[in-house]
């Protein structure tokens, strides 16, 4: 790797002014277990390391509120690791999070990495992380993908030049759920809905995500304002070629108010992982299930919707069922059913 500036801040506030207003020559350093890859491979080649291990304080907890009549509001900071949030019992109303923690990747990565850059990770498309290959994202004229080897790359391909998947398996719950991320910079703070810190990149001066080169990830909370009488149904179901240290093939996570008589679904949200270059909600999905009574049926129904828009390339045509048995099954599990599948 080339050499670099190594600088500790103690504190989010000593941290910002080490930053620059474009991408390139810093980067946050938080677990290390995407970027030192990048260092290695000479795919990122800052010159100042910023790293966030030092930062203590709410920055590196769970913190839990209770809401009547609701699930707790949940704040978790970007620096928690993700064994953390796997194990965290503040959570157990989010088994939708909990699940998707606890399966990424393995033990090591996950006593590792952190919340921050799990959301903040660059893809891992072979030709971007190959140093020799000049894709569109390092300034090159084309997204080799389309024409390559592209069997684990995107399958809503519409519209998008570079068909990454987008690699973080926690933002497709943490979306689901309606969280919200808090986002700080020189110029104050900054809180946005979680779906809307994603983009589809295409050139080097942008990334998977939409926060600017000068900001940080201060946290991610989930506070959910269901219907009265109604309790939260939510899950995540992933298909993975191994069931450890690998990335999902394909994953749906979705959340539901759900009354508990009649079992039908409200304020559904549906979220695709892992097959977009950004986790992507389904309203089409989301929609079949609204106001239905949760059913092998409705969720067969919803599943069908979620896929109308896949266009897969040449060799990924296999997660189209994948994706759609993955969303029946998010659903069926989030209302309680007893998985028949396994
Ligand atoms: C074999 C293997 C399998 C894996 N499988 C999965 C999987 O199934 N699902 C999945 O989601 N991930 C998977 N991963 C990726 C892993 O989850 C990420 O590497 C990890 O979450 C990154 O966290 P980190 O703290 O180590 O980030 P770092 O490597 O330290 O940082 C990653 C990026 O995020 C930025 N960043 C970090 N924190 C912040 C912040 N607070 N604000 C702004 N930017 C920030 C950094 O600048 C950097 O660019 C896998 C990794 C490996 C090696």
């Amino acid at each position: 790797m080339n050499n670099f500036t190594y600088y500790q801040p103690q504190s989010v506030a000593q941290a910002l002014p080490l930053l620059e207003n474009r991408w390139g020559r810093v980067e946050l350093l938080a677990g290390g277990t995407d970027l030192l890859d990048r260092l290695k491979e000479y795919v990122s080649t800052p010159e100042r390391i910023v790293s966030l291990t030092a930062i203590e304080g709410p920055f590196r907890e769970i913190s839990a509120i209770p809401q009547a009549g609701q699930p707790p509001k949940v704040t978790i900071g970007a620096g928690v690791r993700l064994v953390d949030i796997a194990e965290s019992k503040l959570l157990a109303p989010y088994p939708a999070l909990t699940t998707a923690a606890a399966q990424i990747a393995g033990p090591q990565i996950r006593n590792m990495g952190t919340l921050g850059g799990s959301l903040c990770q660059r893809n891992r498309c072979w030709y971007f992380r190959d140093t020799h290959i000049q894709c569109l994202l390092k300034g090159g004229r084309k997204c080799y993908a389309h024409e390559g080897e592209n069997q684990f790359h995107a399958i809503f391909t519409q519209g998008h030049p570079c068909v990454i998947v987008h690699p973080s398996t926690l933002a497709p719950p943490l979306i689901a759920l309606g969280a919200t991320a808090q986002i700080v910079s020189p110029r104050g703070n900054r809180e946005l809905p979680l779906e809307k810190m994603f983009q589809a990149p295409s050139k080097p001066d942008q990334r998977e995500h939409t926060l600017a080169p000068d900001e940080i990830l201060l946290s991610v909370t989930v506070a959910p304002n269901l219907p009265p009488g109604t309790r939260l149904a939510n899950a995540s179901y992933e298909v993975k070629q191994k069931v450890t240290s690998d990335w999902p093939l394909v994953q749906a996570a979705v959340a539901f108010a759900i009354e508990p008589g009649s079992q039908r679904a409200r304020n559904v949200r549906i979220v695709l992982g892992h097959v977009a270059p950004t986790p992507l909600l389904s309203p089409e999905a989301a929609q079949e299930l609204e106001g239905k009574v949760v059913t092998e049926a409705t969720a067969a129904t919803a599943a069908a919707a979620a896929i109308q828009g896949a266009r897969p390339l040449s060799q990924n045509g296999y997660k189209v069922p994948m994706l759609k048995a993955a969303v029946k099954r998010a659903i069926l599990l989030a209302a309680g059913f007893k998985p028949d599948w396994e």
